[in-house]
């Protein structure tokens, strides 16, 4: 529904009947423009991995391609790759979801991101980085729902490990200021652009996209916006710091609930 705003004239009630219907409009406008962005991005990122599927399969049924072990890996690898991408399309589309539902509790956050450190220890000692806990000084308490806090962090901190070459270090801690609590991911690794932070927290956006597409770990560009999603249905702010070649910090604070 585009260009139909109702004028704001008449009586008070009127006025205020108007600016109703064109809020709701401009809501309804506003979540259809996300569905329709949606779809494209969500038909590009799929058809991807099925255009490479289709071609490698026809490869070996046309003879061209043997159907060796190796081969198979390949389209096995491709598959795997669509599975995640399927996974990731809806843990996105939950967190932005009109009907998405936070199941707060009183937590020990100092608790819960140290589980999620603990969690991480092995991943990153297998590809030689020092990971550390940052611990506050004081017990920060904050009523959230603890299984989208450690999504978050999971996600920053499978990111800073990904992004950080062999021999780096990643912290990851919180410390409370003022109202809020701030949980931080500190990386010494590659880094961004100026240009690209600004974009990062964009659905399917990655910095390098060839670079991403070939390894056959990287995601498809959604880690963050979930993040996003999900630090914001908490009535948080998430954001980052980085510097090219020299590191990244992402942090998102997160309102405290006492101490
Ligand atoms: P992806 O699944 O590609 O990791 P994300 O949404 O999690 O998607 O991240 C988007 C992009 O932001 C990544 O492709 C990467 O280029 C960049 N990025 C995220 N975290 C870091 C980091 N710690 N260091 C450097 N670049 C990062």
């Amino acid at each position: 529904i585009r260009g139909t705003d109702i004028p704001v004239t008449g009586t008070s009630e009127m006025k205020r009947f108007a600016s109703t219907i064109n809020a709701l409009v401009a809501e309804f406008n506003r979540q259809e423009d996300w569905r329709q962005q949606m779809m494209q991005d969500l038909a590009h990122e799929l058809r991807t991995p099925l255009t490479s599927l289709h071609s490698r399969i026809e490869a070996i049924l046309d003879g061209i391609h043997p159907a060796t072990e190796e081969n198979l890996y390949k389209i096995y690898a491709e598959i795997d790759r669509l599975c995640r991408l399927v996974d990731d399309l809806q843990k996105l589309s939950e967190a932005e979801g009109a009907r998405f539902q936070l199941n707060i509790e009183r937590i020990d956050m100092t608790q819960l991101i140290r589980d999620v450190y603990e969690g991480f220890l092995y991943v990153s000692k297998g590809k030689d980085i020092r990971l550390t806990f940052g611990q506050p000084h004081v017990p920060c308490y904050a009523e959230v729902d603890p299984d989208r806090i450690i999504q978050i962090v999971s996600n920053l901190l499978s990111n800073a490990i990904k992004y950080t070459p062999a021999g780096g270090s990643v912290e990851i801690g919180l410390y409370p200021a003022e109202s809020d609590i701030v949980i931080y991911c500190q990386d010494n690794g590659i880094g961004i652009s100026k240009r690209e932070l600004s974009l990062i927290f964009n659905r399917f956006y990655r910095v390098d996209k060839s670079r991403t597409r070939r390894d056959s770990r990287g995601g498809i560009g959604v880690g963050l916006s979930i993040a996003k999603a999900l630090a914001e249905a908490h009535g948080g702010t998430i954001g980052v710091e980085s510097v090219p070649g020299k590191g990244s910090k992402f942090y998102f604070s997160i309102h405290a609930g006492g101490y």
